[in-house]
């Protein structure tokens, strides 16, 4: 039976040395929760490091049997992998990256010697537990590259991967060196996950600018595969929450606290110390609100938790100093005996202590500069059982696309962060009900287990449609098969296209021209008296014939405009005009001034505008506006706009390369058909043949092609094969 593999860099476990030896005391974090109900079925498991360093094999088998129990398994690394790839690499590269700190990132090759060797320990892990035909689900930055390591040995396994933390613009990502490999590695993956659409428009930005690969609807294509890319705001264990802030426990901590704190209003802050959390920036903008709005003051006190995080890195103990500086500045400042106005702890608390703080605190303040998700104010809202209470809330956390409801701030702006305090301490009490009762609403429904349901739901439709495609990819028994109709054929027709078929693209289409190798294998294949080849292009008529007019081939060229028996004159395919084409000129031209880069190619009936040296994105920006425009102008004419491969063209309607070759099937049918083609004008070409017809797509994207193939290297093989 297929399993389900969870891999994430930290097992959900804590493991301590006790008297008795080690003790395993599993997770009750969110995601631990909401994967609970997968990883903890039948043969099930999670993979990942289990937080200890272990030398003897001996220890190491015996964590690992214990492990087992809780269907665990363990990735053992050593101390300096740990510092190298997790300190280094994860925490001082790719999170200051991804959270907008370009100035923090270290650019450490040692670094990202030990990730590329530390992802692989993790590709082996997983390849000896996982078969064909697992579902595997990959979490987080730490390991952007096991996918597609994954992807070599497993083609067929169901991967899919949710990084937890933003994914920035493309500006920022382009900054690191290894950009495109960490692209690469995560375009192994059957399903990316984000927690919001912009992360997910910034990653389909990344990709198209870097690896080339463009998308529709989220769905890449890479040549071998189709990758989904969606978002999942990931939710929390609203139950859990929702049952604790009304637990004995909690009631009872929270009578304790409010007898030591006072009956001041509060307001809280909790996060784990990092710059990415804004800390000093909140209490800058508290201060700010006691200097402006002195009637807060010994009424209002700001409760705030940091939890202790990476402080041996020096960037994390300087911006601990700065806090505490800042603390302790307003407390002198700010302090009355009977009050003060920061209470700081710098230590983590148990769920119903911070539930207790939850349901004491009036407003809270969740103002990140910039945060994946952020679970701390999903909670404050889950634990607010009478439905009093403010959220602040920034916009650079993810949560804010969801919680439109909180008081959303701007963490720069000190003076919309005071009145927006301002405004949370005055908020009438029916006010912050409503506010309260929809996002309440709302975080009930999208909880954790709605987010691993989406996920994986996902990722089960996606490898269904994956089978789909696989299914066409011309493989070695395909190629075979193919092989045999052709030995068998005795009147063999094959139709080729040339750009993106039979040779690559250039930024100039005039450096396109066949090379030898290109030349040798359509000279034997045209050679052969039982052949006849076609080549079909929408190139101009003189282009073709300069560079191939010597073989013994046919030409369906211009888009079907014009045809050439070998050895006989070019014949016109049936009635069409240029009479157009002066007017039309002068609308292209108006966009080869308004984008450099750009250039038109005439033909005899045809027109083209080229955009393939254009800035990226641009280029197809102006396209979709010209191709508008030219639909407008070409309304009452009979006349076609068609959008290929970088290019947009305006041509006759009545003539294209399905019209063309359907006339060459009827003057010289074959018992054996064959058709190659790239993109869409190719798609007449495929609709036209018949249905036993060996047709034959370059790229996986829709076709009406029986096959397809990665690229032209594989057309030119399976010719090569059949000569042979
Ligand atoms: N948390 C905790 N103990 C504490 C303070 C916070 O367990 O003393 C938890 C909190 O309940 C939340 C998580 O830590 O679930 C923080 O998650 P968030 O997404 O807000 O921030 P992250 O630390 O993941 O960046």
């Amino acid at each position: 039976m297929a399993k389900t593999l969870i891999v994430s860099n930290r097992l959900p476990v804590k493991i301590t040395q006790t008297e008795k030896g080690l003790s395993l005391e599993p997770s009750a974090g969110g995601l631990a929760t909401g994967l609970g109900s997968i990883y903890k079925q039948g043969e099930n498991i999670w993979i990942g490091w289990p937080g200890l360093y272990l030398n003897d094999e001996a220890s190491k088998d015996n964590v690992a049997e214990e492990l087992k129990t809780e269907n665990m398994s363990p990735v053992w690394l050593t101390a300096e992998e740990i510092k190298d790839y997790y300190e280094g690499f994860s925490n001082e590269t790719l999170w200051p990256n991804f959270h907008y700190f370009p100035q923090y990132v270290e650019f450490n090759e040692d670094y990202w010697e030990a990730y590329k060797r530390v992802n692989r320990k993790f590709a082996d892990a997983i390849m000896a537990l996982a078969e064909e035909d697992d579902t595997i689900w990959l979490h987080d930055y730490q390991l952007l590259l096991v996918p597609e390591m994954l992807r070599e040995t497993l083609p067929h396994a169901q991967i899919g991967f949710f990084q937890h933390i933003p994914f920035p613009s493309y500006e920022i990502f382009r900054m690191l060196p290894w950009r495109r490999e960490l692209l690469v590695g995560m375009l192994g993956s059957d399903l990316i996950g984000f927690h919001t659409y912009d992360d997910m428009r910034h990653f389909l930005s990344a990709v198209n600018r870097l690896a080339g690969f463009s998308n529709e609807h989220g769905v890449i294509t890479t040549g071998k595969r189709k990758v989904k890319v969606e978002s999942y705001p990931m939710g929390i264990d609203y139950d859990k929450y929702e049952r604790t802030a009304a637990s004995g426990e909690t009631l009872e901590r929270e009578v304790r606290y409010r007898r030591s704190l006072g009956d001041h209003k509060l307001m809280l802050s909790i996060d784990r110390l990092d710059y990415s959390k804004g800390i000093p920036q909140r209490l800058r903008a508290f201060e700010h609100l006691l200097r402006e709005y002195p009637e807060y003051r010994e009424q209002v006190s700001l409760l705030i938790v940091v939890v202790p995080s990476r402080d041996q890195v020096e960037k994390y103990s300087n911006l601990k100093d700065e806090i505490e500086l800042l603390v302790g500045r307003i407390n002198g400042q700010y302090g009355r005996l009977n009050w003060r106005p920061i209470h700081y702890f710098y230590r983590s608390y148990p769920l119903h202590a911070l539930s207790a703080f939850y349901r004491m605190s009036h407003v809270a303040l969740v103002t990140p500069m910039r945060d994946g998700m952020n679970l701390v104010c999903k909670e404050y809202i889950a634990s607010k059982l009478d439905q009093r209470g403010v959220l602040i809330l920034s916009e650079m956390a993810g949560a804010s696309k969801e919680l439109s409801d909180a008081i959303l701030v701007n963490p720069n702006n000190q003076d919309q962060m005071m009145e927006a305090m301002h405004r949370a301490l005055t908020m009438p009490e029916e006010e912050q009900k409503q506010h309260m009762e929809i996002m309440q609403t709302s975080l009930r429904r999208y909880n954790i287990h709605h987010w691993v349901s989406m996920f994986m739901g996902d990722l089960e439709e996606m490898k269904a449609s994956q089978r789909g495609t696989l299914t066409r990819l011309l493989d070695t028994k395909l190629q075979n098969q193919l092989k045999k109709a052709y030995t068998k054929g005795k009147k063999r027709v094959l139709f080729l296209d040339y750009d993106g078929t039979m040779v690559g693209f250039t930024k100039d289409p005039n450096e396109a021209r066949p090379d030898k190798e290109l030349l040798d294998l359509i000279t034997q294949l045209a050679d052969d008296p039982q052949n006849r080849v076609i080549i079909i292009s929408g190139r101009g008529r003189d282009t073709l014939e300069k560079w191939l007019g010597h073989l013994s081939v046919d030409f369906i060229v211009e888009h079907g405009v014009w045809m050439r028996e070998q050895g006989k004159d070019w014949e016109l395919a049936g009635k069409v005009t240029d009479v157009w084409k002066e007017d039309m000129r002068k609308t292209l031209d108006l966009y080869v001034d308004r984008t450099p880069g750009s250039f038109i190619e005439e033909k005899n009936y045809s027109l083209v505008w080229h955009f393939r040296k254009v800035e990226t994105g641009l280029g197809e920006l102006r396209s979709r506006e010209l191709c508008s425009h030219l639909r407008f102008l070409s309304t009452n004419e009979d006349l076609q706009v068609l959008e290929g491969d970088m290019v947009v063209e305006i041509k006759n309607r009545n003539v294209n390369k399905g019209r063309g070759a359907s006339a060459w099937l009827q003057r010289f049918p074959g018992d054996f058909t064959f058709a190659a083609g790239d993109d869409w004008t190719d798609e007449d070409t495929f609709k036209a043949m018949p249905k036993e017809a060996y047709t034959i797509k370059v790229g996986s994207k829709n076709t009406a092609a029986r096959f397809y193939v990665e690229s032209h290297h594989n057309v030119r093989a399976i010719l090569k094969d059949l000569i042979e």
